[in-house]
């Protein structure tokens, strides 16, 4: 659920009309709402009520920093991926001992920042990396919280660019060689163990690759302890996925996933850290787009609208399917007909949406792509010269500006010219 309804025949974002916030700041733009960030936040920690845990909000699915203060106001940690994330989540508050440091490919810098900051855990994904951050450790005198990301080789049934629990992908130690780790990890003066870390893909739409994988979690758990490991701290990642074409989707609610952790680790006395993202922020925002040309190709219409790849790459880096609708409600009985959405980049691969069915929308006319509020302003680049987005937030019935777009002179001056020219 979201609130992203039709009042009066108008699309609003809670109490707010988007043809309001269009007059404000123009189109395209993102549109977040704070109560459906506030719900999915919530619906989390009823899922996993009763047990010990933190709820580290994935924040490379969202990472405004309004975003990130609504949720660490209701009390959320963060996973971040990188020393810019990992800024950010301190910039909004966040403490250290919150936040957890996910990634493959985390450098001595970010290691040294995050040491120095305070973590409450690095989640180490390789041997070099858990001998650099040693390193580091010992350098600054401190002693660095880990758990070792395992590699579960359980096929996530997702998208094979976000599957990330096979033994091919790039992420985790394979489950297979992690007490040979952990072994390495005890005898390390700067690291220190707390638990174990997984996390098997993006949205998954279904709960058995997650039990699966978990009970090679609670199987592993049993294991480092026998070897003496202090294993407190299970951090089960994220990935729940949402439903983004809502006539056909229903993927399974965050009280059954807590119901599958309860059932494979509820009684292992660990303390449990989960790392939801596109579920906490994905339906929390659309993207408001005005349709430029309504064109007619050889038996295909299409409709070129002012959003492009560049705002919104998931339809085209992933083959993503997101809702779209138009901001005036159409009248009951309006004959929907196939048409392609489009933006203006030159490449085909600026397609939202082919042979849709839409009710008519003149130029001029908004729409909206639903579930944008995940991997979406944060994926936006400027490419073709057109700049990032605004962003903008509501609450009830006020709106603001979260990110503003940048003029074109901003962008212009942003580059240096060497001397020669
Ligand atoms: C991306 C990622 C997440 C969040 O995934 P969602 O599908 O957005 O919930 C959590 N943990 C790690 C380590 C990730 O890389």
């Amino acid at each position: 659920m979201d609130h992203f309804l039709y009042k009066n025949g108008a699309l609003h974002a809670e109490d707010v009309a988007i043809s309001e916030i269009a007059a404000s700041v123009g189109t395209p733009f993102y549109v977040y709402s704070t109560a459906t960030f506030q719900r999915h936040f919530k619906v989390f920690e009823e899922a996993l009520a009763g047990m010990d845990h933190l709820i580290c909000y994935a924040m490379k699915a969202n990472s405004n920093m309004a975003v990130l203060k609504t949720l660490a106001a209701m009390g959320a940690g963060m996973d971040v991926v990188s020393m810019g994330e990992y800024l950010r989540a301190k910039a909004a508050g966040v403490s250290g001992d919150k936040i957890v440091f996910s990634g493959v490919g985390k450098t001595r810098e970010e290691m040294r920042v995050a040491l120095t900051g305070g973590i409450r855990q690095f989640n180490v994904e390789s041997e070099p990396e858990m001998r650099l951050l040693n390193e580091v450790a010992l350098d600054l005198g401190v002693v660095a919280p880990i758990t070792v990301r395992v590699n579960p080789d359980v096929d996530a049934k997702t998208h094979a660019k976000i599957a990330t629990g096979k033994s091919e992908n790039k992420f985790g130690i394979p489950i297979a060689k992690a007490r040979a780790v952990y072994a390495e990890a005890a005898a390390m003066e700067g690291i220190e163990v707390v638990g174990i870390d997984v996390h098997i893909g993006s949205q998954l739409t279904d709960l058995e690759p997650y039990r699966l994988a978990y009970q090679k979690v609670a199987e592993l758990t049993a294991e480092l302890r026998a070897d003496g490991h202090n294993i407190r701290r299970l951090d089960l990642g994220g990935g729940l996925g949402i439903p983004y074409a809502r006539s056909n989707e229903a993927p399974p609610l965050p009280m059954d996933y807590g119901q599958v952790i309860r059932e494979t680790l509820g009684d292992l006395e660990c303390e449990i850290e989960i790392e939801p993202g596109r579920l906490i922020a994905g339906n929390s925002g659309i993207l408001v787009t005005s349709v430029i040309y309504n064109k007619e190709g050889e038996g295909r219409d299409f409709l070129i609208v002012d959003a492009a790849m560049n705002d919104l790459i998931r339809p085209a880096m992933y083959e993503a399917h997101h809702d779209i609708i138009p901001v005036i409600e159409p009248a009951l009985g309006v004959e929907p007909a196939p048409v392609d959405i489009v933006g203006p980049v030159c490449e085909s691969g600026d397609t939202f949406a082919k042979q849709r069915d839409m009710p008519a929308v003149q130029d001029g006319e908004m729409i909206a792509f639903r579930s944008a509020g995940a991997y979406g302003a944060v994926m936006a680049s400027e490419y073709n010269s057109r700049p990032l987005i605004p962003e903008v937030m509501v609450k009830d019935d006020q709106f603001a500006v979260i990110r503003a777009r940048p003029t074109i002179d901003e962008m212009i001056n942003r580059d240096t010219l060497p001397e020669w020219l």
